[in-house]
């Protein structure tokens, strides 16, 4: 069957006269790579599914939670029971309970957890705990790191606003993004200076300890018991975003990997198995600060869905079922970007693998990337060739030199092969 997207493009023209831009973020527009996006009808295990009857290979994974892929038997089957007790009680549940304890087994550096609905409330929340315990308003982030878009850290933020170009977006009153101070990730000398400058007005310092936003990036060695240490030598908290990297390059997050202990921890997509569901928390005398146990307010109607919960529940439980599972989802990423790189050597092209657990990314360019400026300097061009001639043969990458992918535990060695097979296609059309 020829690929088209003759429905999608009507479909994408009918949503623009009712959606900004026909979509409900910014990336799923293809505006950086241009074209038409699929619109998808829906999606199973590995494969997704759109209304043109294409089927690809997914590696976005609704960008991250699909750690299971997709409609997950068992997940579907909690959430059908679920259903049927009602969708929103707005009152406790032992569903919210059972998943922070869970959280707080996984993450010993969460004493409490607070549950919200998207990783940008849980990151808008958490700068207002710090700010209230360290009675400081100063926040540093890294250029490249996406944290969500709410104004104090929608200052040089990667992901969709890289990819369009608008990093710094109008709309941020300049005196919320005055106390936002920016520096470059992997350089510890630079935070250091900054420190010794104004180290005494900075609440805290919120990282992506692996940043998928400037597409996936690596810490230095070291680097990140650095940031601990200087965040520690001036008493302002260290707080890891680990939206994206939390139960996904490992059952702990990043902290696991590195060994650090973060004051406060962002967590949303694998929690909420494919929900709405963003999370925080962290030492128990900062986090009981927050309302009713402290005077920082912070509420949601929605927060703690007994739906989202019941399938972060079902995910998060059968991640732990087998011993294995996050050795085996990191040596069939392992095993998909070696076969993917050899395909890029045998056209003689030097680019930049990238992996993290079940975390990959390639990126357009000769230079080791380990910076958003360094991340910049890919070749989008080369990138968005690649890119079409991807999902020409079913595959589907973010459409974002700047986004990360993803492998799910539902990804086949037939669907790893098929993605070497057609990464050496589309290298071709790159060359
Ligand atoms: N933090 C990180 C590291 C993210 O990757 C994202 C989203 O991609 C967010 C925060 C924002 O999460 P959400 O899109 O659920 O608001």
């Amino acid at each position: 069957m020829t690929f088209t997207l003759n429905k999608a493009a009507t479909a994408f023209a009918e949503a623009k006269r009712y959606i900004p831009g026909g979509v409900n973020s910014p990336v799923r527009s293809f505006r950086g790579v241009g074209g038409t996006p699929p619109f998808i009808a829906r999606a199973n295990g590995s494969h997704i599914f759109d209304i043109d009857g294409n089927e690809y290979i997914d590696y976005v994974g609704s960008w991250g939670p699909m750690i299971l892929g997709h409609a997950h038997p068992e997940v579907t089957a909690e959430l059908r029971v679920a259903l049927e007790r009602g969708t929103s009680y707005g009152a406790p549940t032992l569903l919210e309970t059972e998943l922070a304890r869970l959280i707080t087994e996984a993450i010993p550096s969460m004493d409490l957890v607070r549950f919200v609905n998207s990783g940008t409330e849980a990151t808008m929340s958490v700068l207002r705990v710090a700010r209230a315990y360290t009675k400081r308003n100063k926040i540093v982030k890294f250029a490249g790191c996406y944290h969500g878009h709410h104004d104090s850290l929608l200052v040089k933020a990667g992901s969709g606003a890289t990819t369009l170009g608008v990093p710094d977006s109008p709309g941020v009153p300049e005196g919320i993004a005055s106390n936002t101070i920016t520096v470059d990730y992997n350089d510890a000398q630079e935070l250091s200076k900054l420190f010794e400058q104004q180290g005494e007005e900075i609440a805290a310092v919120i990282i992506e300890p692996v940043p998928g936003n400037m597409g996936l990036v690596l810490p230095k060695p070291e680097y990140l018991d650095k940031v601990r240490a200087i965040t520690e030598q001036y008493g302002a908290l260290l707080i890891f975003d680990e939206v994206m990297s939390g139960f996904r390059v490992a059952y702990g997050g990043a902290q696991e990997v590195y060994n650090i202990t973060p004051d406060l921890t962002c967590l949303g997509k694998v929690i909420g198995g494919g929900l709405p569901v963003g999370a925080y928390g962290g030492r128990r005398d900062i986090m009981e600060l927050i309302a009713p146990a402290g005077p920082v307010y912070q509420a949601g109607t929605l927060s703690g869905n007994p739906l989202a919960m019941t399938a972060g529940l079902a995910t998060l439980q059968l991640v732990t079922q087998a011993a294995d599972f996050y050795e085996k989802i990191t040596t069939k990423t392992a095993v998909l970007c070696a076969g993917i790189e050899a395909k890029a050597k045998e056209f003689g092209f030097g680019y930049q693998f990238h992996q993290a657990g079940s975390m990959f990314g390639l990126f357009f360019s000769e230079q080791p990337v380990y910076d958003y400026a360094s991340a910049k300097r890919s070749d989008t061009t080369a990138f968005n060739i690649y890119f079409h001639a991807m999902l020409e043969q079913g595959i589907y990458f973010a459409p974002s030199q700047f986004e990360a992918s993803f492998m799910s535990a539902a990804h086949t060695q037939e669907d790893i092969n098929a993605t070497i097979y057609a990464s050496g296609n589309a290298f071709k059309k790159v060359a």
